[in-house]
């Protein structure tokens, strides 16, 4: 059985840390690697594979989309 799932086509899936959720603005396209405050070093494919991959299965357990969680967004509400 495949099971298809679409995420949001605006899901900044290659500029948020997979590790902790920070989003990076400003990463042009032509870097390939960065790193995050956190510590964690990404490359941007296989980061944004996870990301994709993470929205995915929170779609599919929750039935709704859900947004990585950003450090300063823990504060304040989701929707
Ligand atoms: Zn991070």
């Amino acid at each position: 059985m495949s099971i298809l799932v679409v995420v949001d086509r605006w899901f900044p899936s290659s500029t948020v840390c997979s590790e902790c959720g920070a989003l990076r603005s400003n990463l042009f396209l032509d870097v390939r690697t960065w790193r995050c405050r956190c510590g964690a070093v990404h490359d941007r494919d296989v980061n944004a594979a996870r990301n994709i991959s993470a929205a995915g299965l929170a779609l599919l357990a929750c039935g709704d989309g859900v947004r990585p969680v950003r450090a300063e967004a823990h504060a304040g509400s989701r929707r």
